[in-house]
């Protein structure tokens, strides 16, 4: 409802006469997603949740003409208190650390130069007049930054390995094909502040030595094609993209490739073979991407929310990023809380955060009063954590532990009333439906899965059924050729690690 909100907002000022007074800015993302539309006076920072066209225009008679607060569409929250700021008192928004989102809700992400006013470019500046590629790298070993798609592998290794790769050309590329359920961070990060993308993968390209670079976007997310073209026009036309950048003798460029949205082409080299006009199928690794990837050639490939950390990495520097975080996973991550939790949106924390203070705290707990059953990370590669491991501290390590991932940074919240074998069920039905079916395992296997499935919520299941359940899923993960055959059984699996007792209670409890 955002747009219509804008538009009347506008034509309320015009119609007093306001509008050269009051300048009207569309944000990104501020993460507060059951709050929306979000609207917030500056310069008193008064915070309006939930406004809709008819109450636009209210704020701009009661509030901007008569400078009279409307009461109605500040926070409430639980205890039903007013308040005024909730940006500034609300958890939600303290507990957070923002440094891949820090401009998202902040900035007007068409405006370069409100992108350079909070530091932009400034990090390519210094990497080109200052660091050199050796110190890039040195700084990202420093910052123990590992890439955020969802494998977790170290950053600087990464470009190291492109950057010391032989051949030419060098390609950077930078996956937007965003398809995690329920995860939604890249959409925001390159809707809201689409500049930190452009300046991070110009970087790489510098530190690794390409010329040239993609930015690989999912089709369903139009207005994150629509802004990041707009910034690398933008970049192009102040010279920090293009010919000689900066008057350097450094040139590199990039192009937008559009997704038809397989799930698939998020894995690396279904992703290039998408961008060389293939089939978007993966290939057999080894080779890696950084010694033969786009058309043969070394390639540097991140998620959008690794590269939205590299400017201020290069900044602030490497230590600066490790003192977030704890011990093998430093930093923070951008977490996409959904399902059945109060306060549902975007969370950016540091990493070993507990899940307990993230759903609690931050999330503000469960609605209706009920119980918290677990927690799905990782989408559908990956599994849940049940209520006895709230206080884990979330972790690649940990994550791994209890049979999940961190992945993408999906996070969805299940109380008491959900049943853990519909939940697995979901996920295969999707897994089934994505696989590219290039092996036999994961094309056939994960739907003799979803068989045995159905036959389970249909009341049809044995014990049998069930260990067939386990072993295919054991397989299918051994002998699968990609990441998506190799964690698509983790959802069933993993609820059946901690909730064997719902698929037994399926089983015996027939129809
Ligand atoms: Fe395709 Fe699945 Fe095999 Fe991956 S594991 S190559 S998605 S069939």
């Amino acid at each position: 409802g955002e747009k219509s909100v804008k538009e009347v907002f506008e034509d309320t000022l015009k119609k007093y006469s306001l509008e050269t007074v009051v300048r009207v800015v569309e944000t990104g993302c501020m993460g507060a997603c059951d709050l929306g539309p979000i609207l917030v006076i500056y310069p008193e920072g008064v915070f309006y949740q939930k406004v809709n066209a008819e109450n636009a225009a209210q704020i701009v008679e009661e509030h901007i003409l008569k400078g009279r607060v409307v009461e109605k569409l500040l926070y409430k929250g639980d205890t039903g208190e007013l308040k005024t700021k909730p940006q500034e008192e609300l958890p939600f928004f303290t507990e957070q650390v923002k440094i891949a989102t820090r401009n998202l809700g902040v900035i007007d992400p068409l405006s370069i130069d409100e992108y350079i006013a909070r530091d932009g470019y400034f990090a390519l500046h210094k990497v080109l007049f200052e660091m050199g590629p050796d110190k890039v790298i040195e700084t990202l070993k420093k910052s123990e930054l590992k890439g955020r798609g969802g494998a977790g592998f170290p950053t600087w290794m990464k470009w190291d390995f492109a950057k010391k790769a032989q051949g030419n050309p060098k390609y950077i590329i930078c996956n937007a094909d965003e398809g995690d359920p329920g995860a939604f961070m890249d959409r925001a990060v390159l809707e809201g502040d689409p500049h930190t993308i452009v300046e991070a993968m110009t970087i790489a390209a510098y530190t690794v030595g390409a010329q040239k670079g993609f930015v690989y976007v999912r089709a369903e997310y139009p207005l994150a094609i629509e802004r990041l073209s707009f910034a690398m026009e933008k970049a192009r036309e102040y010279g920090f993209l293009g010919d000689k950048i900066l008057g350097t003798d450094f040139s590199f460029d990039l192009e937008i490739r559009i997704g038809a949205g397989a799930f698939v082409c998020g894995e690396e080299t279904a992703l290039i073979n998408s961008i060389e006009g293939k089939r978007g199928i993966p290939r057999v690794k080894p080779p890696f991407p950084a010694n033969k990837g786009l058309w043969g050639k070394p390639t540097l490939l991140n998620n959008v929310e690794t590269y939205a950390n590299i400017p201020p990495i290069i900044i602030n520097g490497g230590e600066w990023f490790s003192q977030y975080g704890v011990e093998g996973s430093k930093g923070t991550k951008v977490f996409a809380l959904a399902g059945n939790v109060k306060n549902t949106g975007l969370v950016e924390v540091p990493m070993g955060i507990t899940v307990r203070k993230l759903i609690y705290d931050i999330g503000g707990g469960i609605p209706r009063g009920k119980r918290l059953k677990a927690v799905q990370t990782g989408g559908p590669s990956g599994g849940c954590i049940p209520l006895e491991h709230l206080d884990t501290p979330i972790t690649y390590d940990n994550l791994k532990k209890l049979g999940t991932i961190v992945g993408s940074g999906g996070m969805i919240v299940m109380d008491e009333d959900s049943c853990m074998v519909d939940v697995a069920k979901y996920f295969l039905e999707f897994t089934v439906e994505e696989s590219c079916g290039q092996c036999t395992p994961c094309r056939d296997g994960t739907r003799r899965m979803l068989e045995i499935l159905e036959r389970i919520t249909e009341g049809e299941g044995t014990m049998e059924d069930l260990e067939l359940l386990k072993e295919l899923g054991e397989n299918i993960m051994a002998t699968s050729l990609c990441g998506l055959g190799q964690t698509a059984p983790q959802p069933v699996l993993s609820t059946m690690r901690y909730f064997w007792h719902e698929y037994e209670a399926h089983v015996l409890e027939k129809k």
